[in-house]
């Protein structure tokens, strides 16, 4: 039984970069998903407050994605005020999608080892499957508790697109070592690093002298 399935990368994307989308698009690739929704939130709970604005950060992400087929970004998180909570924004998509659709929530292995700081993190799986993708350089430690909830939830990747939500798996992809914070403080220096940005994020960027210098585009909102 194959349900249609799409994927969801929540983040601050402060900026996007390439290990976000070429994370994104090989997932779906190997786990046979339609789609990847790439979610920037509007005040991340767990962190400290972006440097670029909601409006900039998701039109950096919507330039990502533009052209890569089974990418979208979706700005439900920047449209409601306050911290963006993942659960809120799962229930959101499942009550969109209905009920015969497999769900899954992708994090990377840093975020999964916060896991139980997050609100409501087992409700998650009321609503969605969730994926923890291995990120280079981030042995996975959650805590027994967590760790103890998701062994029970156990499933082969390639088995998600069979089950709509509840589900747990580990999938390793190619490691891309990139990171927001080694992009922005590049920046911060006054280099590009292109290597590590989709070309018109990096183009962006430039137009709109993003986090060059001083922190002055702080979120305000
Ligand atoms: P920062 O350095 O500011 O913490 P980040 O690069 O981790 O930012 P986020 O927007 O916080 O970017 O990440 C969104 C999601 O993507 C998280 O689940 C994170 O684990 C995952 N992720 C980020 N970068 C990578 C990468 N290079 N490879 C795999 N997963 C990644």
């Amino acid at each position: 039984m194959n349900l249609p399935a799409i994927a969801i990368l929540g983040g601050t994307f402060d900026p996007v970069h390439i290990g976000h989308v070429r994370s994104a698009q090989e997932l779906c690739h190997r786990l046979g998903l339609n789609q990847c929704l790439l979610v920037p939130c509007h005040l991340p709970p767990h962190r400290e407050s972006p440097q670029s604005s909601a409006d900039h950060r998701l039109q950096m992400v919507e330039l990502a994605v533009a052209g890569i087929d089974g990418l979208a970004a979706d700005d439900r998180e920047l449209r409601r005020s306050g911290p963006s909570y993942t659960v809120d924004t799962l229930a959101e998509i499942r009550a969109e999608q209905g009920a015969a659709v497999s769900v899954n929530f992708v994090m990377g292995s840093d975020a999964y080892n916060n896991l139980h700081t997050w609100s409501r993190w087992q409700s998650l799986f009321e609503f969605a499957n969730v994926v923890v993708m291995h990120r280079d350089g981030f042995r996975e430690t959650p805590v027994p508790e967590v760790r103890d909830y998701a062994a029970t939830r156990l499933v082969d990747p390639e088995r998600l697109k069979d089950i709509s939500h509840g589900a747990m798996a580990h999938v390793a992809l190619t490691p891309w070592p990139q990171s927001a914070t080694q992009v922005r403080e590049y920046l911060q220096r006054g280099v590009i690093p292109g290597d590590s940005l989709p070309a018109g994020v990096a183009d962006y960027i430039k137009q709109h002298r993003l986090y060059f210098g001083e922190p002055e585009n702080a979120d305000k909102a």
